[in-house]
């Protein structure tokens, strides 16, 4: 009796709107008209539907300067081989050209959401590093401190961030490799894991909670996976499909923020 008392409180709980687990758009807001992955109207788009934050990679180019795109090459130029202006010279399928940073952080002026940067592990230490400084000194260019979180599968990208970022600002690691106890002993502020690795230790999303810690998951895009990880309180889930999760949200949950 006092079981099934208590699963009801829980469906209540769930139903009057407890979830506040966060919508971030997985390479921008890009299953969408008029936009592409990584592209500056995905980022825009993203804003536009409200969501929390939006996702974008980031790599250095052969000439040292910040590029936004995800694979290791685009259109058969290896990123970290190719000059900035080759680069950028380059088109999306959106029509738009390959963006910079700059250009990124440039559109971002208009937007709300959050900048959950991910930096790419690159060809070396020394690499991630000096991109890292680059991102840093550009965000503090723009008055963007508040408005970033880090993300990287490179654990050295993540201690980096650490040791470079204003202090307080998040770092998440993507790889699954390791427990909150151990990205925290290294000052990660979170874990950003597979699906996968969460529903094979959901231990580690209330372990992480205990210690102050964020947790997302990538990249989920079907509503039971979805519903899932709002069940098990993780905090922001990463998505193609951001305006599904949005429904979602707000229709089974109540929830009326991002
Ligand atoms: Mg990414």
């Amino acid at each position: 009796m006092r079981k099934l008392l208590l699963s009801m409180i829980m469906a209540t709980a769930a139903l009057s709107g407890i979830a506040s687990t966060k919508v971030v758009a997985h390479r921008g807001f890009w299953k969408t008209d008029g936009s592409a992955q990584n592209s500056i109207a995905a980022l825009v788009k993203a804003d536009s539907i409200d969501c929390y934050g939006s996702e974008f990679d980031v790599w250095l180019s052969a000439d040292g300067q910040l590029v936004v795109n995800h694979d290791n090459s685009f259109s058969g130029k290896k990123i970290e081989q190719t000059t900035f202006d080759e680069l950028t010279s380059l088109k999306l399928s959106n029509g738009e050209n390959l963006p910079s940073l700059e250009q990124y952080f440039d559109a971002a002026k208009k937007c709300k959401t959050r900048l959950i940067l991910e930096l790419k592990p690159h060809s070396d230490y020394k690499r991630e590093a000096e991109a890292i400084s680059k991102i840093v000194a550009m965000v503090k260019k723009y008055g963007y401190e508040s408005r970033m979180e880090y993300i990287s599968f490179s654990l050295n990208a993540c201690k980096e961030f650490v040791k470079q970022a204003p202090k307080g600002t998040p770092v998440l690691y993507l790889d699954g490799k390791l427990s909150p106890a151990q990205l925290k002993e290294l000052g990660i502020s979170g874990l950003d894991y597979h699906l996968n690795i969460l529903k094979k230790h959901p231990e580690w999303i209330e372990e992480a909670h205990k210690l102050g810690m964020v947790v997302n998951s990538w990249t989920v895009d079907n509503a039971a996976d979805m519903v899932w990880l709002i069940e098990h309180n993780v905090d922001l889930i990463t998505t193609n499909e951001p305006v599904v999760l949005k429904k979602l949200l707000i229709e089974t949950y109540g929830e009326k923020s991002k």
